[in-house]
């Protein structure tokens, strides 16, 4: 079904994002990003320089000023992912639509000023550390402690499973600064790399998006300046964490859907060119029953975050809303690459092949930016009337 959201500007967009992905994102380069289990800077800073990173960074802090036309970040996802790259495009992702917005909604002038121009060229990565050894789920749970000293905060803790956890230079934090766990208990702080007591620990080895680092950090009297305090107010930390959530569950649903429409491009492609038993794969029933049933979820996909896409950019997309659309998109994904993934037969589960690829890398889709199952319990809530 032709998809009507994009205009001319969405369309010569794309052709920039094809050009970048024809010079960039090689078969040498995906190995290596899999080998060293991280995107390299200098793929990064070109993808900055070429327009197509740092654009949710506003124009006067030199990015594309684009955080609320969501379009522009779904032509990225869709030519990423349907070159095989989802590691790329989930480095993409941490900056663009979790690191960049706390600072544009959120931070002081003087933390826009500091860091948004350099987040514009990839001259600085970010994170968005939340969850901790113990608490993932039930953030109000953390352990990490922000002390107000003379001039700043002393943190203590640690977090794992962030995304681009190893190669970050500036680590929006989740920390507590108040006692017991309501909500105003919790600040977000700005951790930078290279402060004392900082470290960077090791890469966490995962199913998949091996390109891309997760890694986990700690924090021993790390001694964090007054002006790294988010928006300079404390205690709002809960309420910082709310305004970007609707974002980073859109951004999971579109990666899902673009990771089901290149899932079955590979295989309509795959299944009318195999041969078995003197026919294409694609002329046995059941595969072109399994075909028909893929076509349409995708189409039903897009139909869906499309509009939550026109929803976010007219500031209407509701928690609750992109919750449904979270848990909703990455169960389908997951239908499609599993019924994608066998009809490429033993190839399917070749990491060689695109397919098998993507079906690991879809895996923790239903698992973070919130599990599906709290992603339900919060749209549940909702329709009962349950706090
Ligand atoms: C590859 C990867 C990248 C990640 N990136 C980041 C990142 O950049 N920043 C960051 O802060 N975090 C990140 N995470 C963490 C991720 O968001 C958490 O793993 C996720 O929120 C689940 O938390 P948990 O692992 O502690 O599981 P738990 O909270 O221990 O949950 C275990 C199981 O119990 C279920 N469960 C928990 N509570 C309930 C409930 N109330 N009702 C029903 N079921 C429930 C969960 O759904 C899950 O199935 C990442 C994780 C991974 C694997």
């Amino acid at each position: 079904m032709e998809r009507d959201i994009y205009d001319e500007d969405h369309e010569a967009f794309r052709d920039l994002v094809r050009d970048f992905v024809k010079r960039y994102v090689t078969n040498e380069a995906r190995a290596r990003w899999d080998a060293d289990g991280e995107v390299d800077r200098a793929t990064m800073r070109a993808a900055a320089e070429a327009g197509i990173l740092g654009l949710s960074v506003p124009e006067e802090h030199g990015g594309g000023g684009m955080l609320r036309d969501y379009r522009f970040r779904t032509v990225v996802n869709e030519e990423i992912v349907a070159a095989g790259a989802g590691s790329l495009a989930g480095a993409f992702g941490i900056q663009d639509d979790l690191a960049v917005p706390y600072l544009v909604h959120m931070g002081t002038p003087e933390q826009q000023a500091k860091w948004l121009p350099r987040m514009a060229t990839a001259e600085v990565i970010g994170a968005l550390a939340m969850t901790e050894p113990g608490a993932g789920s039930d953030l109000r749970g953390i352990r990490t402690t922000a002390k107000k000293v003379d001039g700043g905060y002393l943190v203590n803790g640690a977090k794992t499973f962030i995304s681009s956890g190893a190669t970050a230079d500036l680590v929006v934090t989740f920390v507590k600064t108040g006692e017991g766990n309501r909500p105003d208990a919790f600040s977000i702080l700005l951790l930078e790399d290279g402060m004392p007591g900082f470290e960077h620990h090791r890469k966490l080895e995962k199913l998949g998006f091996h390109g891309h680092d997760t890694a986990e950090m700690s924090f021993t009297d790390v001694f964090v300046p007054d002006e790294n305090l988010l928006g300079g107010v404390e205690g709002h930390g809960f309420i910082q964490l709310m305004t970007n959530l609707p974002l980073e569950r859109l951004s999971i649903g579109v990666a899902a859907v673009a990771a089901a429409q290149a899932a079955f491009d590979w295989t309509l492609a795959y299944t009318t060119e195999r041969q078995a038993f003197g026919e294409r794969i694609a002329d046995f029933q059941n595969t072109r029953f399994r075909l028909a049933d893929v076509a349409a979820t995708v189409d039903a996909l897009w139909a869906y975050v499309d509009r939550a896409v026109v929803a976010y950019g007219n500031g209407k997309l509701s928690a609750e809303e992109a919750a449904k659309v979270k848990f909703w998109t990455t169960e389908r994904e997951w239908e499609v690459l599993d019924t994608c993934l066998q009809l490429f037969g033993g190839y399917g589960y070749i990491t060689e092949y695109p397919i098998a690829r993507a079906f690991a890398d879809a895996r923790v889709h239903r698992i973070y930016g919130g599990s599906n199952e709290i992603m339900r319990d919060i749209v549940s809530r909702k329709l009962v009337g349950r706090r």
